[in-house]
């Protein structure tokens, strides 16, 4: 199985402030990996060291076993990472069609761009319907489902995103986790997912990492960390 991810001992800072503290994990080709943890535990500045945003201090970021730490945010997009960032953050004044457009800014295939655009829309027929509408009005589920059609124009190889369900009804929550199942079992892309619905992250991750005060305080199968007594109690309400 070939490591599609890797961190050694990342140390990450804003300033002075230390916010990952020797955090280590991988990701294989086609996993989905949950990482779940409290507010402020470190989740989106684990995802932010993946992609450059936040340069590791210390440790290594490797991707396909290339050293990215040093790399610049759109080097690494141009190597096949995409991030869904917090928020989901569509260009508001666009339509759907336009912000799926800039999706695939990096590419000049029209034919799989089109034949990627189809795609999106048989993935969330919503935004076939709301086609020609401003992104900016669309419901907060339906920026969710654009922000991820938008991620995979750039054809990832490694889908980072960033609390997809925050804000969102538990249908549409359902609904979005189940498409991402399905773009990870149809096109083998490489899924690490972060998530404070701890429950619904674990149900569709291969495996998972617990994050606690900058630090991974657990990893294992998602099977058994819905099983860890520690788990359930601290972010599954059990
Ligand atoms: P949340 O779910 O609330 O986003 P998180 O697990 O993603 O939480 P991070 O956002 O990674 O956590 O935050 C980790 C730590 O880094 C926190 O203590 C936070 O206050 C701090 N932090 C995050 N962003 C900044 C920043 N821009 N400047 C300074 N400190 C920051």
């Amino acid at each position: 199985m070939t490591r599609m991810l890797e961190l050694k001992n990342v140390n990450s800072f804003y300033g002075n402030i230390q916010a990952l503290y020797d955090v280590n994990l991988h990701i294989d080709q086609g996993e989905i990996i949950t990482l779940i943890g409290a507010n402020g535990a470190g989740k989106s500045t684990t995802l932010m060291t993946v992609c450059g945003i936040v340069q590791a201090r210390e440790g290594q970021v490797l991707y396909q076993g290339d050293d990215i730490t040093k790399s610049a945010p759109n080097q690494i997009v141009g190597q096949g990472i995409c991030q869904v960032p917090e928020g989901r953050l569509i260009f508001p004044e666009l339509t759907v069609q336009e912000n799926l457009d800039m999706g695939a800014f990096m590419r000049n295939d029209k034919a799989g761009i089109k034949r990627d655009i189809d795609y999106s829309f048989d993935l969330f027929p919503i935004l076939a319907q709301r086609r020609k509408q401003q992104g900016g009005t669309l419901s907060g589920g339906e920026q969710q489902m654009l922000a991820i059609a938008r991620a995979l124009m750039a054809k990832p190889r490694l889908l980072l995103l960033d609390e997809p369900s925050m804000g969102l009804a538990p249908l549409v929550v359902k609904q979005i986790f189940e498409i991402i199942k399905k773009v990870n079992a149809e096109n083998n892309t490489t899924i690490f997912l972060v998530e404070q619905n701890a429950n619904l992250a674990l149900k569709i991750g291969h495996r998972g990492y617990v994050m606690e005060n900058g630090r991974v305080v657990l990893s294992d199968t998602c099977d058994k960390l819905l099983a860890d007594e520690s788990v359930k109690k601290a972010y599954l309400g059990l």
